[in-house]
């Protein structure tokens, strides 16, 4: 069974591997810098925003030199924040621990910020050949085709089930290309909905193909339906200058800067959900003017209705629990700002 796997799947992706920018490379900076920007961004923005980046910061201590809010910067739009933050972090420790260089083996790398079994895997075994299996939804969603896993992969039985199956069909003698290849597979192939088995290299032996009903694998929890919350924001704008405050350390968009506001509590309306956030956050008393329009923005588990009003401050006496910063306009632009904010930007600059 493996080697009606391997030996096919490599003698397809040697023909039609994806052209992407960091493939063939085995510059190990550019492989983790690929496959952290690839966890929950799609290829589509990665094809535009990694070359970019790699020009930024083409080592790591070009990173490891940045400072928090240029790496921000750097990232912004592509979300998960958390990410860029773990790769600065690898960097800085990699600078001082190990001359510049990210370590070689699996077992070192995955104890650095952000490098999880995935990457780990990936980049061990691309840039030094280490016989370890990269497992990611594309590779979970051939193997359980491929095996007709019976397993829930939502769950520990069927993550282990995988890891297993995956370890055992690795081709130990080019692991990197095997696992960019079944990658490459998963993405262009044995994709979510209506897999091409007709061309699939491995389909004389996929079980799954062969029972006549491959999508019904992976099996796995469906996914809750994203909750929609409104958040009230406001534009409060003094000589000229604008106000944004700095998401607190320890929540999602940590260090970027937003528009002063927040969530819509039970029990209020918009417009009071706009001057308590705004009391709680700057110690401001500040006075609803209009109302400027709304604009959505959805993240992975969470779609939000950002209302956008116009105020003015009433008085400011006391210190809130935010960073405050007054900028104009330019100096926007420098700043790391989230996607939802900059959408809001776009209305108040109307
Ligand atoms: Fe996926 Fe179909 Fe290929 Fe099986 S034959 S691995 S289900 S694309």
């Amino acid at each position: 069974m493996e080697t009606r796997f391997k030996k096919p799947l490599l003698d397809w992706y040697r023909k039609n591997s994806r052209k992407l920018p960091f493939r063939g490379s085995k510059n190990p900076w550019k492989i983790l810098v690929s496959e952290i920007m690839l966890q929950q961004t799609t290829m589509e923005t990665i094809l535009n925003r990694y070359p970019l980046f790699i020009k930024q910061f083409p080592t790591i201590s070009s990173l490891a030199k940045a400072t928090e809010q240029e790496a921000l910067k750097a990232w912004e739009g592509l979300g998960y924040y958390r990410r860029i933050k773990n790769l600065r972090n690898t960097a800085l420790i990699c600078c001082k621990k190990f001359n510049g260089k990210l370590p070689k083996k699996y077992s070192e790398l995955i104890l650095l910020p952000g490098i999880g079994e995935y990457t780990a895997a990936a980049i061990s075994s691309i840039c030094h050949n280490e016989k370890k299996a990269a497992i990611d939804g594309n590779v979970t969603r051939v193997i359980s085709r491929f095996f007709s896993v019976e397993e829930n992969v939502s769950k520990s039985i069927g993550v282990k089930k995988i890891k297993k199956l995956a370890n055992k069909i690795l081709n130990s003698e080019s692991p990197g290309d095997h696992n960019q290849a079944i990658m490459d597979l998963g993405s262009m192939v044995c994709t979510p909905k209506n897999p091409k088995c007709l061309s699939c290299p491995v389909s004389k032996s996929c079980s799954g193909f062969n029972s006549g009903d491959a999508t019904k694998y992976p099996i796995k929890n469906k996914k809750n339906k994203s909750p929609e919350v409104d958040v009230a924001i406001a534009s409060i704008k003094e000589n000229g200058k604008i106000l944004l405050v700095q998401r607190p350390a320890g929540t999602m968009l940590e260090g970027l800067w937003e528009l002063p506001g927040g969530k819509v509590e039970k029990n209020e309306s918009i417009k009071e959900a706009c001057v308590r956030e705004i009391k709680e956050e700057t110690g401001m008393s500040i006075r609803v003017d209009r109302k400027m329009g709304m604009v959505k923005h959805a993240y992975t588990h969470l779609k939000v209705r950002l209302h956008i009003f116009e105020a003015s401050i009433k008085d400011h006496k006391k210190n809130g629990s935010r960073r405050l910063i007054w900028t104009n306009v330019n100096e926007i632009e420098t700043l790391p700002i989230p996607t939802g904010t900059k959408k809001a930007l776009s209305i108040i600059r109307k």
